[in-house]
């Protein structure tokens, strides 16, 4: 019985930790090493508490939600690893006072950029404010709001997420972010206190959020939502699933970001698309490096064919960054995140410092 989990299992003598818990089955993609302690916690206050309690007495922590978008190492991750599956959804009386007029306006209320929208927008009634836990599925929050008539989430229908994954990397579906929607977010911040956050504190960018450089842990939203049609938003939604039936599940999702429109333009490239680089001017579509391979359906995505290991599938997307590197001169950008890592391990992968090491 290790220390940390002694000492967990005493403060939290409700809660149920595991010692040296497999994480490959918490991730999509079914890769990676054990937790030194696993915790799944039901509710936002248990997972509140527990974060609190490791700021108050240093200890490593981890949030997964959805594990999606997260490649966790072989050796697996050191400290308190918790599974958030807190998932209360609330819709609110009213909207908060203030609400509308300090929000940024979001691109289907904006002329300028209703060009970029997809066709079949549902009709957006009246604003209402949900509030969620950040443990929730995307997929049952979309379905719970539309029994309810309560639309704009359907452009997020297949994406593999809780709210909280969501937000933390402002998710994207049809030219909209989640961060569209977000009013506020309640976290437990640096300083082991709980605090709500506006939407326009937290950040958000392409592929991006605050929750990047901070050790900020999520534990609910409100959203900004609009009464409309569920069943015609049902339908939309349906429809857009299934347009992206041939994105391969066993993976985490795209791998790199799109280019910049400097490398576009620089390459004369039709598209900014990863997948079209990978594809079509790499060439490497289908390259494979033990279990781990560039999806034949979508060369964006790496899958896991045959119990990869993490190195083989690291070694997957340096392999990429090193050609797209000497071929066309491009430094593709991960949109993943790396746990249990080292700094060494990881050296050269990631262009900024939004990666956890051991
Ligand atoms: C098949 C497939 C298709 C995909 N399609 C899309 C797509 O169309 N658009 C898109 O944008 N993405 C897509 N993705 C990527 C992925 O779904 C998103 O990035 C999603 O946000 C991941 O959420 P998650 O809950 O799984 O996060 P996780 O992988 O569990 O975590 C991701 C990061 O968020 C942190 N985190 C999670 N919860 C919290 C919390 N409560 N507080 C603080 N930090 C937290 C984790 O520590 C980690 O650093 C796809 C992935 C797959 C596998």
């Amino acid at each position: 019985m290790t220390a940390l989990y002694k000492q967990l299992t005493s403060a939290f003598p409700k809660l149920v930790f595991k010692q040296d818990e497999p994480l490959a089955p918490y991730t999509t993609v079914k890769i990676g090493g054990p937790a030194e302690v696993f915790c799944q916690v039901d509710t936002t206050k248990d997972l509140a508490d527990l974060t609190i309690y490791a700021k108050q007495h240093a200890l490593d922590i981890t949030i997964l939600g959805w594990g999606a978008n997260t490649l966790i190492a072989d050796r697996g991750i050191r400290g308190l690893v918790v599974k958030n599956t807190a998932n209360a959804v609330a819709v609110l009386p009213s909207v908060p006072e203030g609400a509308l007029s300090s929000r940024v306006v979001p691109r289907w209320d904006d002329t300028a950029r209703q060009q970029h929208l997809p066709q079949k927008h549902v009709t957006h009634g009246e604003h209402v404010a949900v509030r969620v836990d950040a443990g929730t599925p995307l997929s049952y929050l979309i379905n719970t709001l539309l029994q309810q008539n309560i639309v704009g989430l359907e452009w997020f229908a297949r994406i593999p997420a809780t709210l909280g994954g969501a937000i933390y990397n402002n998710i994207h579906g049809a030219h909209t972010f989640i961060s569209d929607y977000i009013h506020s977010v309640e976290v437990v911040g640096e300083d082991g206190r709980i605090h709500t956050l506006p939407a326009n504190k937290l950040a958000f960018a392409y592929d991006y959020s605050r929750f990047h450089h901070t050790n900020e842990v999520i534990l609910s939203a409100i959203l900004l939502l609009y009464k409309g049609n569920g069943t015609k938003a049902l339908k939309q939604s349906i429809d857009w699933a299934k347009a992206k039936k041939h994105h391969p599940q066993n993976s985490l999702g795209c791998i790199f970001q799109n280019l910049s429109a400097q490398d576009q333009a620089r390459l004369a490239l039709p598209t900014p698309s990863v997948s079209y680089v990978i594809d079509q001017v790499l060439d490497l579509k289908g390259f494979t490096i033990g279990g781990a391979r560039v999806s034949e359906k979508h060369a964006a995505f790496i899958e896991n064919t045959a119990n990869a290991t993490a190195d083989e599938y690291l070694a997957v997307i340096k392999h990429l960054q090193a050609v797209a590197r000497e071929q066309s001169g491009v430094q593709l950008q991960p949109e993943i995140f790396f746990k249990g890592f080292t700094t060494d391990e990881l050296a050269g992968v990631i262009h900024t410092d939004t990666y956890n090491t051991l």
